[in-house]
């Protein structure tokens, strides 16, 4: 079969796995309190002192949050969203 895209990078189960169990908020401390933003947001603007506040780290190693990026930049094809949502309808129906 012949494929036109290099699809193995050697990704991990371990990857994969942490992906689908990456949670949909982050907690941030700021002034004592306590609160959520998403977790794909750079900063968070702090409740109490209105201070913005840097909540993801940009170092030399991708992190899950740059995995997520990725996967949303390529949605942001005009064909991608439909094959996003027909894979998403098969997925669900694996369970
Ligand atoms: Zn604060």
């Amino acid at each position: 079969m012949a494929m036109d895209t290099q699809t193995h990078f050697g990704l991990s189960q371990e990857l994969l796995d942490a992906i689908q169990a990456f949670p949909v908020t982050r907690r941030v401390e700021h002034c004592g309190e306590k609160f959520t933003t998403s977790p794909l947001d750079v900063y968070a603007t702090c409740p109490r002192c209105g201070v913005q506040i840097k909540v993801r780290a940009f170092s030399a190693t991708a992190e899950i949050e740059d995995v997520i990026d990725a996967v949303l930049l390529w949605l942001n094809q005009p064909e991608a969203e439909e094959l996003a949502r027909r894979r998403q309808l098969v997925l669900a129906g694996d369970d």
